[in-house]
């Protein structure tokens, strides 16, 4: 069984329990994206607190090499969305 990490919590979790989020090709970012879209990607655990931290501790940017602001904040929006917080 494959497990990955959460980028909240430092826990490790089932594929199925976690959110993916993926910097594609194009350099944008997306939200569990199909199998056929690969990149660099990380993990956050459906839970407010990992998404909240993962938010704070600006992972997006460090987990993921990745500079471009308003894409992150487009994406943490969705996020936010995802969970209603
Ligand atoms: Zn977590």
């Amino acid at each position: 069984m494959i497990e990955r990490k959460c980028q909240g919590c430092n826990s490790k979790f089932k594929r199925e329990e976690l959110i993916k989020i993926t910097k594609l090709n194009d350099n944008t970012l997306k939200i569990n994206p199909s199998s056929k879209e690969l990149g660099r990607s990380l993990y956050v655990c459906k839970n407010s607190d990992c998404i909240k931290n993962l938010i704070k501790k600006k992972r997006i940017k460090s987990a993921l090499k990745y500079n471009n602001q308003k894409e992150i904040a487009r994406i943490e929006n969705e996020l936010k969305k995802c969970l209603s917080i």
